[in-house]
């Protein structure tokens, strides 16, 4: 019985050495850059200014008219502001 113990041993570690050689765990070096990076924040959303996607936690929030906007720059924010802004207030009265 002892036998068949060290045998499954050997071949745990066999498989487990041979994995490691095939694919040298790529989450291994993830994990470690991963810590620092919010994983939970990193969220790809769209700008509704520029239509670009980028990561939600590099985003400008703004809120209007109750409306939840994240933008990829505080520039794109000011003219999505200013391009709302005329729109209102350019009504031919
Ligand atoms: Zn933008």
């Amino acid at each position: 019985m002892i036998r068949f113990i060290i045998l499954a041993v050997v071949a745990y570690v066999f498989y487990r050495a041979l994995k490691s050689w095939m694919f040298p765990a790529p989450d291994a070096s993830k994990s470690v850059a991963g810590k620092n990076i919010g994983k939970i924040d990193d969220v790809m959303i769209k700008d509704p200014f520029c239509e670009a996607y980028f990561p939600k936690r590099n985003a400008v929030h703004l809120n209007i008219g109750g409306e939840d906007l994240y933008f990829c720059s505080a520039e794109c924010k000011d003219r999505y502001i200013t391009a709302h802004s005329e729109k209102e207030t350019h009504n031919p009265e």
